[in-house]
């Protein structure tokens, strides 16, 4: 859940899902429905399919009981090598090394490292530094103190050496430039146009095949069956929102509807809503347009 997301936010998601979903067979048992309900809200919903696939996947192969070994967690769905040695040090304690945000800018500033830790053998080079440093034993303890040390005292911008207990260590000359990244690709704008189609208190919504796969969205314009009722240049609703790298638009039309020939669509009731699970700008717009 922290992946991409901050703390504060994930806090009650995070309560809230162990309230629904308190073990792996309970969790493998849920619909996907009910799972991207309850991740709804955090983005990235592929790392809720993950877990559902990942809880299927322990139940399944490990009767239920998460493996110990760092190469086994690595063929769960969704688990990485940062994720499974997080989990290996973390849950049980093994002596491995974790490279992620916090870590890798500390390790690049204690190395002086001035290649981009974005490409594949900068990567590999602060896994090996971090092997390097890793003590034989407590390496929970130390990997905390390692990611609280990037959290508190190397940050970003203007680290506090001063303060900083691994100072007398530390190659890096100009730690403000450091670590070295890809240059970002550009922005993309992108306009998305969408249909509100409103009948007898129900709502015509449209199980997503891409982006937000699984999940309901307004319909996609440029569809059979759904006539216009208003003029096509006037949107009803307009909203702008990120997406990794791009700038979306969304425009949302008015539309009757008469022949709804597309098997992915289906009528809501408005007052069940609640329960089906809806990307954030699509909901957005969907209370702000049955408000008004
Ligand atoms: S001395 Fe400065 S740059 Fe080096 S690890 Fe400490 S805070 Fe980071």
């Amino acid at each position: 859940m922290l992946q991409q997301t901050q703390v504060v936010t994930v806090i009650p998601y995070y309560h809230e899902w162990l309230r629904r979903f308190p073990d792996f067979a309970s969790l493998a048992r849920a619909s996907e429905n009910d799972v991207l309900r309850v991740w709804q809200g955090l983005g990235y919903y592929a790392r809720a399919r993950n877990l559902h696939a990942t809880a299927k996947a322990v139940v399944d192969r490990h009767r239920g009981r998460f493996p110990r070994s760092v190469g086994k967690m690595q063929q769960l769905p969704g688990i990485g090598k940062y994720t499974a040695h997080a989990i290996a040090s973390f849950a049980f304690n093994q002596s491995v090394p974790i490279v992620e945000a916090n870590t890798t800018r500390v390790l690049a500033r204690l190395f002086d490292f001035r290649k981009a830790i974005d490409s594949v053998a900068g990567r590999k080079t602060l896994w090996q530094y971090g092997a390097t440093l890793l003590p034989k034993s407590s390496a929970r303890t130390y990997n905390c103190a390692l990611i609280d040390l990037g959290a508190l005292v190397c940050i970003p911008r203007e680290p506090k050496c001063g303060i900083c207990p691994v100072k007398k260590f530390c190659l890096a000359k100009n730690p403000e430039t450091l670590p070295v990244r890809k240059p970002r690709p550009r922005t993309t704008r992108l306009v998305e146009k969408h249909a509100f189609v409103v009948c007898q208190q129900k709502i015509l919504l449209e199980q997503s095949s891409r982006r937000w796969r699984g999940m309901w969205i307004l319909p996609p314009l440029k569809l059979d069956g759904l006539k216009p009722s208003s003029s096509p240049r006037r949107p009803l609703y307009m909203s702008v929102f990120p997406f990794t790298h791009h700038r979306v638009t969304l425009r949302v039309f008015r539309r009757g509807a008469r022949e709804i020939t597309n098997k992915r669509r289906r009528w809501f009731p408005i007052r069940s809503l609640d329960s089906v699970p809806i990307p954030s700008p699509h909901r957005r717009a969907i209370k702000t347009l049955i408000a008004s």
